[in-house]
C-alpha cells in the first residue's frame, strides 16, 4: 500500500503531465467523484457514480485509472479486508472505522511526528510513513444504540442468537495472527 502522498490537492493536470500522462475526461471524472466523497469508496462505488456521467465506461477502466491516480499521488489507496478503498484526501490523516455502520471517517493525525519519531528511536528503523486506525462507534451509532453496557463474560452465544458477522478488523487480526505464526 502506498502511504506517501504528494502535496495535498496537487494540481492534477500538472502532476500527470510530469509523469507523462494526460488528465483525460474519464480520469477527471473519476478524480472528481473520489474527491467529492468522504466515504472512502471502493472501485465499484466509484464506477457506479462515474457511469452516470460516462455511461460506456467499464469497471476495469475505472479500477485501472484509480490505481494510476493513486500511484501519481492524486488519491490515496487503502487495502482493507473488505477490498481496496480510495481516498480523495491526500493530506496526512488517520481513520476511524465505525464497527456498527462500517463507515470510515477521517480523523486528524494528532501527534503524528511524535509517534513516528518515538517508533524510530525505539527500533532504529527509518519511518517513511505510518497508518493508524481507530475502531469504535461513530456519533450517529452511539446515539442510536444508547449508553454502552459493559459485557459480562465471554461464553458461547445462547441458542438462537444470531451468528455475529466477522468484521473487517477481526479478519485483519486473524490474518495478522496467522502471519505471526509463520
Ligand atoms: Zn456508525
Ligand atoms: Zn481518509
Amino acid at each position: 500500500m502506498r502511504m506517501i502522498t504528494k502535496k495535498p490537492g496537487a494540481h492534477a493536470p500538472d502532476a500527470l503531465r510530469a509523469a507523462g500522462k494526460r488528465l483525460t475526461r474519464a480520469r477527471r471524472i473519476i478524480l472528481d467523484v473520489v474527491r467529492a466523497s468522504e466515504a472512502h469508496p471502493s472501485a465499484t462505488a466509484v464506477y457506479r457514480d462515474v457511469r452516470r456521467r460516462l455511461p460506456r465506461v467499464s469497471l476495469a477502466t475505472v479500477y485501472r485509472n484509480l490505481r494510476m491516480l493513486a500511484a501519481e499521488g492524486l488519491l490515496t489507496e487503502r487495502a482493507d479486508a473488505a477490498g481496496m478503498r480510495f481516498d480523495g484526501n491526500t493530506a496526512l490523516h488517520d481513520h476511524f472505522t465505525c464497527v456498527a455502520c462500517e463507515r470510515i471517517y477521517d480523523v486528524p493525525a494528532l501527534g503524528a511526528r511524535g509517534v513516528s519519531a518515538r517508533v524510530a528511536s525505539h527500533t532504529g528503523f527509518e519511518v517513511l510513513s505510518r497508518r493508524i486506525e481507530f475502531y469504535g462507534r461513530c456519533g450517529a451509532c452511539r446515539h442510536a444504540a444508547g449508553p454502552t453496557t459493559p459485557r459480562r463474560g465471554r461464553g458461547e452465544p445462547s441458542e438462537g442468537a444470531p451468528i455475529p458477522r466477522r468484521k473487517p478488523w477481526q479478519v485483519q487480526a486473524s490474518r495478522a495472527a496467522r502471519v505471526s505464526r509463520i
